[in-house]
Formats: C-alpha cells, structure tokens, sequence
C-alpha cells in the first residue's frame, strides 16, 4: 500500500492568482469571506475518512480568522505555511520573501503554539532563493515543486538535490522537498497533483493515473483549496476566458469527486507531510 498525502492551500475566493486583477491585495478586506463553510465539508470528509491532512495556511487568513486554524489543528491535522501575502515568490526580493516566510511561520506558531515546519509557495513558484531561505528561519522541509513545465507560473528545482529513500529530494542546505505529483507517460508529463486538473480529469482516468503515480513512487500527493468546492463563491465577469476555466471547471461535482477519490484509496495510507517527510530520517 502507498501514502497519499491530501494538502490543502487554505487561502480565501479572491485571494488567487487567476483572480488577481480583480482583486488586488488593497480591496482583501472588503471582501467577504467564504472560506469557512468549504473548509469544514474538508474537516468532516477527512474525519469520515479517517484522513490526516496538511493545511498550508496563508498568514493573512490566519491572522483574521485564528480559531479555524485552531480548529484544523484541533482535528488532528498539520498546519504549515503558504506565505502570508500570497505574493508569488519569484516577484518578491530576497528581503521581501525573508519577512514574508518569517511573518507567516511566527504567526502561525503564535496561534498553534506548535513549530511550522513545512512551507508552500503560491503558484509552486519555486526559487533557489526560496530554499537559502527557508534553510535559514529553520523551515524543515518544503512543498513547491512542481515538475509540469508547461504552466506559465511554477518555478524550478535549481542547484544539487539528492533523493531520498521514500521519493522526497534533499538540498545542501538540509531541506527536504516533496514535489507535487505528476504523472510521465511516454516520456512526457502530464500535471496530476490536484486542483483544476482533478477537476477537469473524468474521474476514472484520474484514478486510474494516480494508481500508477502510486506503483511507482510510493507515495501521491494531492493538492486542493477550499474556494474548489465552494460552488456558490461569486462568479468573476471580464474574466479572460482560460482563466475563467482554469478557475472554475467542475466546481459544483468537486467534493463528490473528491469522496469518489477518497472511497477508491480508502485502503491507502493519508498521512501528513510532516510524518512522511521525518519518515526514516
Ligand atoms: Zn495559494
């Protein structure tokens, strides 16, 4: 049997990146949140299912909505970070991004009263510049590669990594990375992490192709975001047309799709990344 990590990019409606010309950081606040409804039907599948999830949580979320971060956590579930501002990592400067892992990691650990140990970039902008700096506030492992080259927005694997026994990688500086799922066939590869993807993919074919990520690697990692499975959120007009359909295929089946997903590997492990990542080390 294989480990299947399920993680959840806790970050409100209007906060993503597709949405971001519409909402710009300065309108955040007068915006309604609908975050909590989603993330319970989450808290309740997993608890149904008897799931352990990692929540990478935005610091400005945590800042203004502090007891469902308790709440995740008093449910048995990791909280790691997603950043504070939800600024793509590969726009900020090093000094930028520094306060922004360091801001989201104190805050977090203020509210837990327990160590952040694992970060996400939004957007899987990953950066070498991020991995120094995660090395240096004591971050222990990350989660924001993501191998599918053909989005216009996620970042690369630089410098030297080793890989580790379980499929997770190690940089010189000693963190560990968990690459988002994806899946190579005939020698190319095709985005299987979660997301839009899995609410694009005819669940069969979806299966079917994490049953293989399963065989050969061991482990598959998913990823999701509460908004997903919100399919009341307010509909954005003047959207340009691909991101209106990267934003919202399959929203309103998204959460029995994902009881399908979690009945049909129900004999898997779901563990957190943190469990995962320590694992043999
Ligand atoms: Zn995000």
């Amino acid at each position: 049997m294989g480990t299947i990590l399920i993680t959840v990019d806790l970050e409100d409606w209007f906060q993503v990146e597709n949405l971001r010309s519409h909402f710009p950081r300065s309108t955040w606040d007068s915006c309604k949140f609908r975050i909590e409804a989603p993330t319970h039907a989450l808290l309740d599948l997993f608890d149904e299912f008897d799931v352990t999830a990692t929540f990478f949580v935005l610091g400005w979320i945590a800042e203004r909505l502090p007891h469902l971060v308790k709440e995740i956590m008093a449910r048995g579930h990791e909280i790691a970070s997603h950043g504070y501002n939800h600024e793509l990592c590969s726009r900020l400067s090093s000094k930028n991004l520094h306060w922004d892992l360091y801001r989201s990691k104190i805050l977090l650990e203020d509210i837990t009263g327990q160590q952040v140990y694992g970060y996400r970039a939004p957007s899987f902008t990953m950066t070498r510049v991020l991995v120094n700096l995660l090395a240096e506030q004591a971050y222990y492992y990350d989660s924001s590669y993501n191998s599918f080259s053909l989005h216009d927005r996620y970042g690369s694997l630089e410098g030297s990594w080793e890989e580790n026994p379980n499929g997770t990688l190690m940089s010189k500086e000693g963190i560990r990375e968990i690459p988002i799922s994806n899946l190579t066939l005939f020698g190319r590869s095709f985005p299987w992490g979660g997301g839009g993807y899995f609410r694009l993919y005819p669940f069969p074919i979806f299966r079917n192709g994490v049953a293989a990520i399963l065989r050969r690697q061991g482990y598959y990692l998913f990823y999701c975001h509460p908004w997903e499975f919100d399919a009341d959120q307010p509909r954005v007009g003047s959207l340009r047309p691909d991101l209106r359909f990267r934003h919202y295929v399959g929203i309103e089946k998204n959460l029995d799709k994902l009881v399908s997903f979690l009945s049909v590997f129900s004999d898997h492990s779901f563990t957190s990344c943190r469990a995962y990542v320590s694992n043999g080390f």
